[in-house]
């Protein structure tokens, strides 16, 4: 870490930090559930890359495709079959996907769709919620802190409010409103729905805890678009291919305009997806929106998101199930365990993502966490503390309470898994 920190800023990349600190494992080596450090020690890995391992590190069909392809040339800025071959693949799988297009992160995609929104109702502003990321560009800067307190934070919602102003052009027209709260959104609409672009969405938000939508939330969200001619955006980039083969919109049966994929769709190869109705994404096919970028459907990562989907098109029922079941073994284990040593703990979410945290107050429902401001009651610091003696028991997991699952964890890693939780908290916490 010395040696990384004279040359890289920061000595790690941005996400991997511990609280304030960076976190000095360095990595050598990973396959399915588990990843070895550079001393040789062994973790049972629930990042998983922040998510797009679904198969698990180095499934071979994935890799074998990857590597095949860039051994045929590198075919950038020029037209090839893959790529026709993975836009009909997604719009078959995706029921909004009309049309198609591929970048690089989903970063990029983000831009895209709310490119396009704009474009296509002449309108400037875009709203988003409370707690939800959707890429680290300006023109929709996150906002994320669970400490509202931060100086200097331009991640959190208050902070993203004031300063909404002071970004250039377009970028400035950004509305945040609580997630999960009807009246409040039709209370904004009622007076400004007739100014606005876009309404972006994480449909389960999993950038603030994972959180799922209440009851007719999306159902209520896609109304109200619908009435004021607002383009309803999905930003799938986590829930895509992981809570169902068509993501959260597969999983509540409920369509958006646009839609937004990126990690999981090639399980860790560089490529994101801008998919949509035809109304709007005929616009870039019209020549009339741009969308740019070298490394766009770069081949090699192509060929690797036709692996992964063909994998999840032809086992994704035992994929999904496998998930469902060792991610809600997990979840069980971590609240009898906790239980068991009278920790309150809140454990919320679905078996391929979800959400572990300590709450500052007591807690009744099982749900705890149900938007941004309701997820500053959980005990960041502590929760800190329990990933640091989780990772000195060989089991990785995010320090912002993320865990996600892959096909490749097996009941034994569960077992691990739940034997470390409950030692780390009976000895760390309890
Ligand atoms: N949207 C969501 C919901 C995300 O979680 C992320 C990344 N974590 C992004 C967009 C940005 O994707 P990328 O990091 O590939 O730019």
């Amino acid at each position: 870490l010395e040696r990384s920190k004279k040359s890289l800023a920061g000595g790690v990349s941005s996400n991997v930090r511990l609280g304030d600190k960076p976190f000095p494992l360095f990595f050598e080596r990973g396959t399915g559930s588990h990843l070895w450090d550079v001393d040789g020690n062994e973790y049972i890995d629930y990042v998983l890359g922040r998510g797009p391992l679904l198969l698990g590190h180095t499934p071979p069909e994935v890799i074998q495709a990857t590597c095949d392809q860039m051994w045929r040339g590198q075919i950038y800025a020029a037209q090839h079959e893959l790529e026709f071959e993975l836009s009909e693949r997604v719009s078959r799988i995706v029921p909004c996907a009309d049309l198609v297009r591929f970048g690089i992160s989903g970063s990029e995609a983000v831009h895209g769709a709310l490119r396009l929104a704009r474009a296509a109702t002449g309108r400037q502003t875009v709203l988003k919620f409370e707690g939800q990321y959707h890429g680290w560009l300006d023109n929709i800067l996150y906002s994320l802190s669970p400490d509202p307190n931060r100086a200097g934070d331009a991640l959190h919602p208050a902070a993203l409010a004031e300063s909404a102003g002071q970004f250039s052009g377009t970028e400035s027209h950004v509305v945040v409103l609580p997630w999960n709260n009807i009246p409040v959104l039709e209370e904004y609409l009622a007076q400004h729905g007739t100014t606005i672009a876009a309404i972006i969405t994480e449909p389960v938000m999993c950038n603030t805890a994972v959180i799922p939508p209440l009851p007719g939330y999306l159902e209520a969200l896609r109304d109200l678009c619908t009435q004021y001619g607002i383009v309803l955006i999905f930003d799938e980039v986590i829930t895509g291919f992981r809570l169902s083969l068509a993501g959260a919109q597969g999983r509540f049966n409920v369509k958006p305009d646009l839609t937004i994929f990126g990690k999981a769709i090639a399980n860790g190869m560089p490529i994101s997806c801008l998919a949509g109705r035809e109304q709007y994404m005929g616009l870039i096919a019209a020549g009339k929106v741009g969308h740019g970028g070298t490394y766009n459907s770069l081949p090699p990562a192509v060929a690797g998101a036709i692996a992964t989907l063909d994998m999840l098109e032809r086992d994704g029922a035992a994929v999904y199930a496998t998930m469902e079941r060792t991610g809600g073994r997990l979840m069980d284990g971590i609240k009898q365990r906790a239980a068991k040593l009278g920790i309150p703990v809140v454990v919320q979410g679905y078996g391929p993502i979800f959400y572990m945290g300590f709450p500052t107050t007591e807690v009744a429902a099982d749900q705890a966490v149900y938007d941004y401001r309701s997820s500053l009651a959980m005990d960041q610091e502590l929760y800190t503390h329990f990933v640091s003696a989780m990772v000195d028991r060989g089991v990785r997991i995010i320090p912002r309470g993320n865990w996600f699952l892959s096909s490749t964890h097996s009941d034994a890693d569960i077992d691990q898994t739940l034997d470390a939780v409950e030692a780390v908290l009976a000895e760390t916490i309890a």
